[in-house]
């Protein structure tokens, strides 16, 4: 059966997944995630629905394994193991397209000097992208490759949402807000109509929450307004990067206090947001489970930022029709949605508790005047469409 690889590269991590190359065949065949890479890699995978952590071919990874090994390996694999399935195009996740990249692209040499360029763009991420399109290239130089960006769905915006105050040449020269998390807007874009029917081309605020957190404002399922700008530090608080922050605090830590640009950087990345806050965690099921105050202080400024960028959003829309929580908290936290919603009221935001313990479609109360939904994402099954569309 020929199939489409969709690979999600990132730091110490690698998804992988198989789709069918039949059109609307939106479930994977096969799931996989190497996390600890580095460090300690694991690997999880699963096949219909059946676990396939501890079987062959997904035994032990060897401790010092990198992007471009695992690569080899997971073709070998599916080539010795797994021989029913023929890839014949792998979609990339890529975090960055800069200006120009504004629909997935087919990976030529010159579209790849292009992805390189961007690099200073997202020095944490694009990288990762780059080394698995270059490891496929080498081990399977026939596999049509596609670079799917997250960037890509806000190019929509208008100009002036795009702009930052800043000298205009800085402007021009790509310094604008670009947005993130796009292929996860696209697929909740691409499912609205089913939950929201005619409402769907409405003005719909969705709040993808998990480790890195955002906001899309979406009129006619388009991106008009997005919480995270330049890179994936703006916003909302994530997990172990601050969000909203006055850039004279990195001056001030700079000037002040002497940190250079590697400590300033590693400090607003990994050690900010709900772990910086409380001390304990970036992870928001230990807060909710610690009765430590600075846990409760976390989660209330997380849920308060939240509160802040909707009303935010809900005025460069003017109005709001519809709320949808995804992602790993907003698809499975009741106190996050509970704590983010019940001071919307004055908005006509009315959740039914019983509906938001059971977190499934429809968790607005019926006499709301927004409809508030959870659904969950699917950026892998994004990829894999755009990636049909080439073949
Ligand atoms: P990523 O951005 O890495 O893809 P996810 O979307 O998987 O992350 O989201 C991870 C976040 O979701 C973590 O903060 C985790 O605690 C949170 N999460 C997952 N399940 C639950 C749950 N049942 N209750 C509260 N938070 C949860």
């Amino acid at each position: 059966m020929d199939v489409i690889l969709v690979i999600n590269s990132g730091s110490s991590s690698l998804k992988f997944a198989l789709y069918s190359v039949e059109a609307n065949a939106n479930d994977a065949l096969l799931t996989g995630v190497v996390s600890g890479i580095g460090v300690n890699p694991e690997l999880k995978a699963k096949m219909n629905g059946e676990v396939l952590n501890n079987q062959e071919p997904f035994k032990s990874i060897p401790n010092d394994a990198n992007h471009e090994w695992l690569i080899k390996e997971l073709l070998n694999r599916l080539h010795t193991k797994y021989a029913q399935f023929k890839p014949i195009a792998v979609g990339h996740r890529m975090v960055h397209g800069g200006i120009h990249f504004t629909e997935p692209t087919l990976i030529t040499d010159k579209s790849l000097q292009q992805l390189k360029a961007l690099i200073p763009l997202a020095p944490l991420h694009q990288p990762h992208s780059i080394v698995a399109i270059e490891a496929m290239a080498k081990h399977e130089p026939d596999l049509l490759q596609i670079a799917c960006f997250d960037t890509s769905f806000h190019r929509t915006q208008s100009k002036i949402e795009q702009m930052f105050a800043i000298p205009k040449a800085l402007t021009d020269e790509g310094i604008i807000r670009y947005g993130f998390h796009g292929l996860s807007y696209e697929y909740i874009a691409s499912v609205l109509p089913t939950y929201l029917g005619d409402k769907a081309d409405g003005r719909v605020l969705v709040a993808h929450l998990g480790n890195g957190t955002s906001m899309c404002a979406m009129v006619n399922r388009k991106s008009v307004s997005s919480t995270m700008g330049f890179s994936t530090l703006e916003g909302l608080v994530m997990g172990t990067r601050c969000g909203l922050l006055d850039a004279g605090v990195i001056l001030h830590l700079i000037k002040q206090k002497g940190m250079n640009v590697d400590e300033v950087s590693k400090m607003l990345y990994k050690e900010s947001g709900l772990l910086g806050i409380s001390g304990i965690s970036s992870d928001m099921r230990d807060l909710e489970n610690s009765d430590h105050p600075d846990a409760k202080q976390a989660i209330n400024m997380f849920c308060h930022r939240a509160k802040e960028e909707i009303g935010n959003l809900t005025a460069v829309m003017n109005g709001l029709d519809a709320i949808i929580f995804t992602a790993g908290i907003g698809e499975n936290s009741v106190m996050v949605r509970e704590k983010i919603c019940d001071p919307l009221a004055w908005l006509g935001v009315k959740i039914d508790d019983d509906r938001n313990a059971t977190g499934k479609g429809k968790i607005s109360a019926d006499e709301s005047k927004v409809k508030v939904f959870v659904i969950p994402t699917d950026e892998e099954a994004t990829i894999a469409n755009a990636t049909r569309s080439f073949l």
